[in-house]
């Protein structure tokens, strides 16, 4: 069902396993009765997404909101799926910033802090995605790097805490990962 038209379809009672729905349109399309197995179905990046009705009466109209269904009934079933590469270094460039609470450490980063380790130049490529989509700022004519504030900042602390995703996020990730079909933050 790679790609498939899906507007107002109804699946019921369906063993979703396995199911590639990657790049399905989703509009109005029903799940009944297949929560069970509805976390192992191929999803993608839902960039189909427009809606989908969960038993009659559960509406979700969000593809971050219908990620986030995906992940909790996912671990629900004990399936753990991890996340890709890139959104674990993302996760971690976003933490350089943060303490595992969430608690701003320090809203100024030097660049050697921030790209770091293994893989430096994936992380540098991050980086510069993070400050166009202006999550970080680097201060012209410093060698350090801001973190944003306010809802941006929210979104830093959600995703480097919880792996919840904003379409902003999702943009990143789909700009660098280069994993077809990826979801980034596993389920
Ligand atoms: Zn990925």
């Amino acid at each position: 069902m790679r790609e498939a038209n899906l507007e107002s379809t109804t699946f019921d009672r369906c063993d979703l396993t396995g199911l590639d729905l990657t790049g399905a349109t989703l509009r109005d399309t029903r799940f009944n009765r297949c929560k069970p197995t509805i976390h192992a179905a191929a999803w993608g990046t839902l960039n189909g997404f427009i809606s989908v009705v969960l038993d009659g009466r559960q509406r979700i109209d969000t593809p971050t909101a219908f990620g986030q269904f995906l992940r909790r009934a996912g671990k629900k079933a004990g399936a753990t799926v991890d996340p890709c590469a890139h959104a674990v270094q993302l996760r971690a460039l976003f933490g350089t910033f943060l303490f595992p609470d969430g608690r701003l450490r320090r809203s100024k980063v030097k660049r050697k802090n921030l790209v770091k380790g293994t893989g430096t130049d994936t992380v540098a490529a991050l980086l510069d995605g993070a400050i166009k989509a202006g999550f970080i700022t680097h201060v012209s004519g410093r060698e350090w790097y801001e973190c944003a504030k306010g809802q941006t900042y929210q979104a830093m602390v959600a995703f480097a805490r919880n792996l919840e995703t904003t379409s902003e996020i999702d943009m990143l990730l789909n700009d660098f990962c280069p994993i077809k079909g990826c979801t980034h933050i596993g389920l």
